[in-house]
């Protein structure tokens, strides 16, 4: 079948077979490139591995330290005439590369958030892995089911307190408009706790010790993102901040569970990339599109890949000890830098429908999305018969 992108707003509902197995591929040869990282871990237990930064740490884990993977995600795959997630096929083309290298790499599909995936999980790590040494936590979902209470829960992308009202782009047709957020109501900011903050985390951890399956000085590590003054509202200051400080909390009650076996939990501060999850946020791609636009032009720009091998060899299994006053580590430090910021706020102070193309990188911006479901890569021909 011939598959093209078909995209609505932030959602592509296709995605190219040849295309996500290339965006692997590229990762894989980015690490190789940039080398072995000594000291690293064996075995390691990856939740949400298909996409975005947790795919980035599968990849730098085995090609970069050669440890075997488990990996966890929650992907759709083809039937009929309809193509697999990007995701799935990010972790078939991953599998392939990984044990064509010689490295153990099981790829689970399910809801990481139920009781059944976990027992799941853990009888394959007890059978491929041994203990696990390294436990990244990377999900960004938009519902959980609690496994005590039964109770499903839903995360949104709100302001708290009041209205938000800011600049924003339609990435389909460029045109920039101002939007009003309402609120999140208290339902939705415990939802979006329940959700994206580390209770989960912490379950994932425990179902782990319970089953003697963390190595003597098993390392975890979640991501999160804390932005600059313009997105505040609608993140660190909205319904998925308040998740991200839910992860603080969880941090320090994992390093509790730890202790015992001398493991060390942290939270890396990520910087912002175009994911399926970062694409959804309001306001967030416009940000995005200018944040590429100064950070490519300053010779300071990274993806995924290029943050997660910084995270494995400057600051997990290298020497860079620094963190923040709540213990958190920060590839965030170049988005961040008072230059890049200030370049980025002049930009947004201006950017308008007319000149978005010249103001802001929304070309790259448009690019990295569709790239996510591998389309537009060159050397793949689109009208070529794929089995989905
Ligand atoms: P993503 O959408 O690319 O990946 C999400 C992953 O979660 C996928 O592997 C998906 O299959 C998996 N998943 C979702 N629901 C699941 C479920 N119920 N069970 C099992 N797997 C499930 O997201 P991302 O942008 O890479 O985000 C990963 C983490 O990084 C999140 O915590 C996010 O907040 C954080 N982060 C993202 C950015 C960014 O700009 N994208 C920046 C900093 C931090």
């Amino acid at each position: 079948m011939i598959i093209k992108p078909k995209t609505r707003g932030f959602i592509c509902t296709t995605a190219h077979p040849e295309g996500c197995k290339h965006n692997v591929r590229e990762q894989i040869d980015y690490v190789r490139a940039a080398g072995i990282i000594n000291d690293g871990p064996k075995n390691v237990l990856i939740i949400g591995s298909s996409t975005g930064y947790g795919l980035a740490s599968r990849i730098v884990a085995a090609f970069g330290c050669k440890a075997k993977t488990v990996g966890v995600f929650f992907e759709r795959p083809a039937s009929g005439d309809k193509t697999a997630s990007a995701g799935w096929y990010n972790s078939v083309a991953f599998k392939q590369y990984a044990e064509s290298a010689g490295l153990v790499a099981e790829n689970i599909n399910g809801d990481a958030f139920s009781t059944d995936i976990k027992d799941k999980v853990l009888r394959v790590v007890k059978d491929k892995l041994g203990k696990v040494d390294c436990l990244i936590y990377s999900l960004a979902a938009p519902r959980r089911t609690d496994p005590l209470t039964g109770e499903t829960y839903r995360s949104v992308l709100k302001p708290i307190g009041e209205k938000f009202s800011s600049k924003t782009v339609n990435v389909d047709t460029n045109e920039v408009y101002n939007i009003e957020l309402e609120p999140a109501t208290p339902e939705e900011i415990t939802g979006t706790i329940k959700v994206m903050g580390g209770e989960d985390w912490e379950l994932w951890i425990q179902a782990l010790l319970d089953e003697g399956l963390l190595a003597d000085g098993a390392k975890t590590v979640a991501y999160s993102y804390l932005g600059p003054q313009m997105t505040k509202p609608i993140y660190s200051h909205g319904t998925i901040g308040k998740a991200k400080e839910d992860l603080d909390r969880a941090v320090i009650s994992i390093n509790d569970m730890l202790s015992k076996i001398n493991g060390h939990a942290c939270i890396s501060v990520n910087k912002a990339v175009v994911t399926q999850a970062s694409s959804a946020i309001p306001v967030v791609p416009l940000y995005i599109s200018l944040l590429f636009k100064v950070m490519k032009e300053k010779n300071v720009h990274e993806g995924c890949i290029e943050q997660m091998y910084r995270l494995f060899k400057n600051h997990l299994y290298g020497t860079d000890e620094s963190v923040d006053e709540v213990g958190r580590v920060h590839l965030d430090n170049f988005e961040m830098q008072p230059d890049v910021q200030a370049a980025v706020l002049e930009l947004w102070s201006k950017v308008n429908t007319e000149d978005i193309v010249q103001t802001s990188d929304i070309i790259g911006y448009r690019k990295e999305f569709l790239k996510l479901f591998g389309f537009g890569i060159d050397g793949i021909n689109y009208n070529l018969d794929v089995t989905p």
